[in-house]
């Protein structure tokens, strides 16, 4: 390969924040919030104008999930926080019932004001944003990062910072700084494909649910009509037979997810797709980012073709947008000081030093053929430690969100929003805690980060008897035949093992 060099060069140091959070996602926002509101001074870095990483970039709907089986509720503080403020501004209807992925509720969400709350909820907290601006390396001193160097139109510059907290998404922070990493699956490294989400307005949803009425033995479950009138927002998952034979008249990407799946907004005139797949995907690679943003865009306009012609609702309908970015489900996850796996997933396990719950399936869309693996019911209900969070080797340094230290089965389920925020809130903590206790993120007393993020308002299996049951919430459907068939749990003989 052919190179040139680059002169060394002096960076001016802009800012020496206690706390510097790097990505505004939902791991980034939790820990961004937390950090300031224990007292720190923080520095928000995003490589574009606005905050919600997937929530928003990637036009990711709806998020799940904050309640198990039972209704309990074991996802709260900063994310519950954010749920209630987009409802003041009828940014959502709230948590609903799920027919598609019957293990939880779902919250729909509008992303434009998603936007809005979080901008207003970082001023009030006094977190100070740093917009389009990218972090691109890192320079470590004994163990501890000493500077991160972010690239803008400013040029560059240099951040040194007391703690760092990676919300990348990829780990981009601790990868530069050596950290050990894991990607994909283990016989392969292979990884789950990307989607491009995208917005249709325009839908009749009355239209929608009588179609889907008259037509329930193509979805999931076969709803009644009861089932689907009751739903507050539609969730719309199956199709598969009518997609392959709309794929075979060409009136369907022959790439694409081998089903329908997507899911009305509070504005009930819209829904969010995500149907379009893309594999062989790696998400750190610029030419694969390219090739998939090109790819996908022609297929939501083909996916929207085939719903305009077979599905009722859809006949006067327009896409009103495309996502900003393919939605990447899976890169780097970073080797921690604990690593969390399907069996601590599907026990629903405790953990001394828990500092989030999550309870969502195990969900992987497969890198290659049709079957997607989904545990079906997430009953359990588990922590995830704040060991986790900590790449080994650097001591002052957090991940948080979808890269921290677990199995590629086990990311099938902590991947989703409401987890990511609330492992960021815990992260958030930590870092304060950290900074606090000289920069040492291995130094911190984690009695005291548990109790705090109880005190703080989250729920954490240790404080059971707190939880709220939302029984509004229909969750106790079974998993069914038909088009669910189509989902595959080889996990199935642990989940019985457990009960
Ligand atoms: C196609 C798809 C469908 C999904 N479906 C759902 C769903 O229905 N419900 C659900 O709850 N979850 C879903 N998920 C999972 C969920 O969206 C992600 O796992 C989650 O958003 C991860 O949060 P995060 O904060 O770790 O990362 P992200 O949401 O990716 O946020 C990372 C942020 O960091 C910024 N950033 C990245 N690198 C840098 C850098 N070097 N410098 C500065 N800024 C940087 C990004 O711009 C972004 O804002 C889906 C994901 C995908 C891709």
């Amino acid at each position: 390969m052919q190179v040139v060099y680059e002169a060394a060069r002096q960076i001016p140091v802009v800012v020496t924040p206690d706390v510097l959070v790097i990505g505004g996602g939902p791991a980034g926002i939790g820990t961004a919030l937390s950090a300031a509101r224990n007292g720190m001074d923080v520095l928000l870095v995003e490589r574009y104008g606005f905050l919600g990483g997937n929530l928003t970039n990637a036009l990711i709907n709806p998020i799940f999930t904050f309640h198990d089986i039972e209704g309990r509720q074991v996802v709260m503080g900063i994310a519950e926080e954010i749920v209630s403020r987009l409802q003041a501004k009828g940014g959502t209807l709230g948590h609903v019932t799920d027919l598609t992925f019957d293990n939880a509720s779902m919250t729909p969400f509008d992303p434009e004001i998603m936007k809005i709350v979080l901008l207003e909820m970082m001023e009030e907290a006094k977190v100070e944003l740093l917009l389009h601006t990218w972090a691109s390396d890192v320079i470590v001193r004994g163990g501890k990062i000493h500077a991160v160097i972010v690239e803008s139109k400013s040029g560059r510059q240099a951040i040194c910072p007391k703690v760092v907290v990676d919300c990348s998404g990829d780990a981009d922070v601790a990868v530069k700084a050596g950290a050990p990493y894991d990607s994909g699956r283990k016989q392969d490294g292979a990884t789950q494909p990307a989607s491009l989400f995208f917005r249709i307005g325009g839908v009749d949803s009355h239209k929608l649910k009588d179609w889907m009425k008259a037509n329930r033995d193509l979805l999931k479950d076969s709803p009644t009509d009861d089932e689907i009138d009751d739903q507050k927002a539609i969730a719309f998952l199956g199709l598969r037979q009518l997609v392959k034979e709309a794929m075979e008249k060409g009136d369907y990407p022959p790439d694409a997810a081998p089903r329908m799946l997507f899911y009305q907004l509070p504005r009930s005139d819209q829904v969010a797709v995500n149907a379009s797949r893309l594999q062989e995907i790696d998400g750190t690679d610029v030419q694969d980012l390219t090739k998939a943003e090109i790819l996908a865009r022609k297929q939501a306009w083909w996916i929207h073709h085939f719903l305009k012609k077979y599905v009722g609702g859809f006949e006067d309908s327009f896409i009103l947008d495309t996502a900003s970015q393919v939605g990447i489900r899976e890169t780097r996850r970073i080797i921690g000081d604990y690593t969390l796996d399907e069996n601590d997933v599907l026990a629903g396990r405790s953990f001394a030093d828990g500092i989030a719950c999550g309870t969502f399936a195990i969900d992987i869309h497969p890198p290659e053929g049709e079957q997607q693996i989904f545990t079906g019911s997430g009953k359990a209900v588990y922590e995830i430690p704040y060991r986790c969070c900590l790449p080994q080797g650097l001591d002052n340094l957090l991940v948080a969100g979808r890269s921290i230290s677990v199995t590629h089965e086990a990311f099938g389920s902590i991947r989703v929003m409401a987890t990511c925020i609330a492992v960021g809130q815990g992260a958030g903590l930590a870092a304060a805690l950290a900074t606090k206790a000289g920069s040492n993120t291995r130094a911190i007393d984690t009695d005291l980060l548990v109790e705090s993020l109880i005190n703080q308002g989250q729920f954490l299996l240790k404080d059971g008897v707190k939880a709220t049951i939302n029984s509004e919430l229909k969750l106790h459907r079974q998993e069914g035949s038909g088009e669910n068939a189509s989902h595959y749990n080889p996990f199935a003989a642990k989940m019985n093992s457990r009960e």
